[in-house]
């Protein structure tokens, strides 16, 4: 039986992949060329795609004959894909040969935003650039230098650039998208994410529309679509009919940011049924530190703390979460059951959708895992894992120490405990005069269009006052590249060197993205030193940029940055690709050498071939692990069940960032948990043990929030003012991902527009019918979009795709996906008008002339303003909207925004956060031990003195 089946990781039948030993010469009739029998013969490269975080593996058929790529499917050997894919890894070809992506390197020739180009060489290019940073580092300005990233699509090489260069200047789009439900697990568990075990699960709860578009969907929906296959009850929590919503055994649509009062109906139903699991509560959560902090009166027994426990979410009756949900109390009661049957063998999962939405969505995540904990369905088959134990990140040729400076701008102290940097309060820091940019990477990244707010970009951006220069790195045009200086084309999945590894499921892997014609190239016994000599135009891959980059900011070495990017195989010389990776896969991989010698291959030759190694099958219950004899030098318990050590940490084999209690007051590291008189190596958490109760929110500045619970949303009916309903903007469409996908013509094809989708009494109380324009008017400005009436949307809730509504205002542009608009401006008051939609077009490409599509959606997150969570610090993105029939003179896809008003909202919400400068415990920024991508030295997280 077992022959029937790929031998790889993929397990799918033989027939479906061809068999890895003919992939240097596979032949197949061409398709395209049908009823004519025409054979082709294909070398097959392994590559990842680049069109959304799961890192899915593909396989680039690259034409013997023509050299040229002709298709791109899965990868078989991949161990998270499995060689399948969604829609967009094969559009990546699109992507690929789209007639109007950017191949050379621009600089703008007129006034910044004006729209003029003119091409220039890469050395004038980084000439430029570089003088600037080094002047900058010189005269001390380091934190004028930023990276802004949108989807890394890597593990730490540009992070580790920064350090390189001594700056905190690392900036991600992660607090417009994943914070809030990375803060709830934090608190929880030390580690920031997730990696449920869906396959082996018996009941799977999703807070989102997980299958077609969740984190890591395309290897998670196989996995969960396994596990249905073998039984498994999925309970959906979706306000719309989405495609998940569809596959559910029982699906929710709750009031939006009510979530959490249902999870701790659940767990209030678990805690007095008494149908949690005792011995892993009693072993694994803080609740000793709980009583002695909270409630120092009772004796610190596990029985008083179950006294505790069962009064603590009594007011969370099924009566009260369906008042606060909708949600008829008969199905809270039935999902509850069937939560509760599921034992260890629960999966759970929340990472953007109500945990992004809502103000305290970080709570929803947090309750959620809530109902995990109760169940002891931890770091068990079928339940859900820290993510940091099943991910692997390989320790590179040269690690540059911690900066040790502080970026304010993008880690403001007023936001003490957020998640990641407050990268879309930029422009609202700078109005402020906290400080300017000199210069500015937007890399793969377009706030102008993705961030709320877009308008008080575009005013950041367009003043050379507060930004020197900005440079765009994007693989195609983009709204925010048009207020660039230079715009750098980047490569995309088939073009450009990475590692990668992500949590897909209880195990460990590591994939390698590679130029996919560079590879060719080699295989066939060319010498390839430089990706561009292989990419389409000029374009390049970041990894060899940065190293070039970095070399002209520091051409003597005398600034210390050279060091870190100079080749050890050939001493004084630049450090090559190859090497870097060679050095990886041969030193700090474990098992890698010994697979890639059983077939006759050096490691990097190996991961060229197949492009992703899996490290471990199974990781397990890293919790539970004993701490060796050599690792308890002088240990101390404390009376919490702390241990610390003297023993040396012996340097790690995965260098994933992991948080990082403190020790104790002797100098002692933290090595484990004492649990029933062993001592193991327990979660990294301040306690070593899973925080029901965050000492760490207790002490910085929120005793209210320290337990899971439930924090009203802005847009819970008592915030909202008469005639406003909830506008959920945060849903993907499942082919289509922010930028880069506008220009893979497939994908377009099948997916551009955004409706709002609208249940049919609210349609009939504004009268509109499907088609019909509604003007939805957020707290500073509106937006007028064309309805869709479906019963598959909660009545009093609209909704709104935010993978719609690309514009550019010139021809110049990617022309499949981007209307042509006009921008108006006066003062504060901005408006967007389309001026022309979508039309055929002659190039180099048929297909262009066969655009039979006009519509590109409308671009409502302009109209959007900022809702920074004053915990995680997540933009809270549901809005608070009035919707009415469009007005005379209204037309399709209109914007109009006040971005004074947008910024007396950011004031707003700014008002409730809490300072460090007010609550921090001990003089510093931030709790250290916190989770940060790139982490100063402990004397940046000083507070400065008043
Ligand atoms: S876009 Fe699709 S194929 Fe590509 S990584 Fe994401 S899920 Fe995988």
């Amino acid at each position: 039986m077992s022959q029937t089946f790929y031998p790889g990781p993929s397990r799918i039948h033989l027939a479906a992949f061809p068999p890895k030993e003919r992939w240097d010469e596979w032949r197949e009739l061409d398709s395209t060329a049908w009823p004519r029998r025409v054979e082709r013969r294909y070398m097959l490269v392994p590559t990842t795609c680049f069109n959304c975080e799961s890192a899915c593996g593909l396989l680039a058929y690259v034409d013997l004959d023509t050299k040229e790529i002709r298709k791109l499917e899965g990868n078989p050997e991949h161990p998270g894909s499995r060689g399948k894919n969604c829609a967009k890894g094969p559009a990546t070809l699109n992507q690929s040969q789209d007639p109007d992506r950017i191949l050379y390197p621009l600089k703008r020739a007129g006034k910044r935003g004006e729209g003029r180009w003119e091409r220039v060489s890469w050395d004038q290019a980084l000439d430029d650039i570089a003088s600037r940073i080094r002047k900058a580092i010189q005269e001390g300005r380091r934190n004028e230098v930023v990276y802004h990233v949108g989807r890394p699509g890597e593990d730490g090489y540009a992070e580790r650039v920064m350090a390189a260069w001594g700056l905190d200047g690392h900036n991600s789009h992660t607090n417009i998208c994943s914070s809030g439900a990375r803060a709830g697990y934090h608190y929880w568990m030390g580690f920031d994410r997730p990696s449920p075990d869906h396959a082996n699960a018996d009941v799977i709860l999703l807070v989102s529309a997980h299958l077609e578009s969740g984190h890591y969907f395309n290897p998670h929906a196989q996995r969960i679509m396994e596990a249905k296959r073998e039984g498994a009850k999925l309970i959906v929590f979706d306000v719309r009919l989405s495609n998940t919503a569809t596959h559910a055994d029982h699906w929710l649509a709750p009031y939006p940011g009510s979530e959490a009062a249902i999870f701790l109906a659940i767990a209030r139903h678990l805690i007095e049924k008494k149908l949690y699991d005792r011995e892993f509560v009693r072993q694994w959560w803080n609740w000793r530190e709980y009583l002695e902090t909270e409630k120092p009166d009772l004796p610190p027994t596990f029985e008083s703390f179950e006294e505790v426990l069962a009064g603590l979410y009594r007011e969370f009756t099924f009566a009260y979460a369906s008042k606060e949900s909708g949600v008829e109390t008969s199905v809270l009661e039935e999902v509850a059951d069937i939560v509760a049957k599921a034992g260890t063998r629960l999966s759970t999962h929340n990472w953007r959708s109500a945990a992004a939405g809502n103000l305290g969505g970080w709570q929803v995540s947090r309750a959620l895992f809530l109902l995990n904990a109760l169940l002891g369905a931890v770091a068990k088959p079928g339940s859900v894992y820290p993510n940091g134990w099943n991910k692997f990140v390989a320790r590179p040729i040269h690690l540059p120490p911690h900066p040790d400076v502080w970026n304010e701008m993008s880690w403001p102290a007023d936001y003490p405990l957020s998640l990641h940097e407050m990268s879309f309060l930029l422009p609202h820091l700078v109005k402020e005069g906290r400080g300017r940019l000199d210069v500015y990477f937007t890399r793969v990244y377009n706030p102008v269009w993705t961030n709320p707010d877009g308008f008080t970009w575009i005013e950041m951006l367009n003043d050379e006052e507060k930004v020197g220069l900005h440079v765009a790195l994007t693989p195609t045009w983009s709204e925010t590249a048009y207020f660039a200086d230079y715009i750098l084309p980047m490569g995309i999945g088939s073009e450009r060197h990475d590692i990668h590894s992500y949590e897909t499921h209880d195990a460990q892997w590591i994939g390698f993205r590679q130029p996919v014609m560079r590879a060719v190239r080699e295989r066939l016994g060319e010498k390839v030193t430089d990706s561009r000599g292989s990419n389409p135009g000029e374009v390049w891959e970041e990894n060899e940029l940065w190293i070039e980059l970095s070399w002209r900011i520091d051409p003597d070495g005398g600034m210390g940055i050279r060091k870190f990017f100079e080749s050890r195989e050939r001493p004084e010389e630049k450090l090559g690709v190859d090497e870097y990776y060679r050095y990886i896969f041969e030193n700090s991989v474990p098992g890698l050498p010994q697979k890639a010698a059983a077939e006759g291959l050096a490691p990097l030759a190996y991961m060229r071939r197949y492009g992703a190694f899996e490290v471990s099958k199974s990781v397990g219950a890293l919790h539970e692990q004993e701490v060796p004899a050599e690792e308890l030098e002088d240990v101390r318990v404390d009376p919490r069940g702390r241990a610390f050590t003297r023993a040396p940490k012996p340097p790690p084999i995965n260098i994933v960032p992991q948080p990082t209690p403190d020790g104790d007051a002797e100098g002692r590291r933290p090595v484990g948990v004492e649990i029933d008189s062993r001592i193991v190596r327990g979660f990294p958490t301040p306690s070593g043990k899973l925080e029901f109760y965050s000492s760490t929110l207790a002490t910085w500045g929120w005793p209210e929030y320290a337990l899971p619970g439930y924090i009203k949303s802005q847009i819970h009916p008592e915030n909202l003012e008469e005639g406003e309903i909830p506008l959920i903007p945060t849903f993907r469409l499942p082919v289509q991902i922010h930028t880069r996908s506008a220009n893979a013509k497939w994908l377009d094809e099948i997916a551009h527009t955004n409706p709002l989708w609208i249940h049919p009494r609210d349609a009939v109380r504004i009268g509109v019918r499907t088609g019909e324009l509604v003007r939805v008017e957020t707290r500073a400005g509106h937006f007028v979009v064309k309805a869709w009436v479906t019963e598959g949307i909660r009545p009093g809730v609209v909704a709104c795709s935010h993978h719609m509504g690309r514009w550019k205002l010139a021809d110049s542009g990617q022309r499949q996906l981007m209307a042509t608009v006009a921008i108006r401006h006066d003062h504060s008051s901005w408006a967007l008008a389309r001026k022309a939609g979508v039309v055929p077009y002659d190039s180099k490409d048929g297909d262009t002339r066969r655009i039979w599509w006009t519509d590109s959606g409308v671009h409502q997150n302009l109209t959007f303003p900022v809702q920074p969570d004053p915990i995680s610090g997540m933009h809270c993105w549901h809005q608070a909207v009035r919707i009415r029939r469009a007005l005379p003179g209204d037309a399709y896809g209109d914007v109009v925004v006040d971005t004074e008003k947008m910024h007396r909202y950011y004031r707003k919400w700014l008002e409730m956060t809490r300072p460090a400068a007010r609550v921090s415990p001990d003089g510093t920024r931030r709790p250290y031990w916190l989770l940060r991508p790139l982490k100063p030295s402990h004397a940046a997280y000083r507070l400065p003195r008043e």
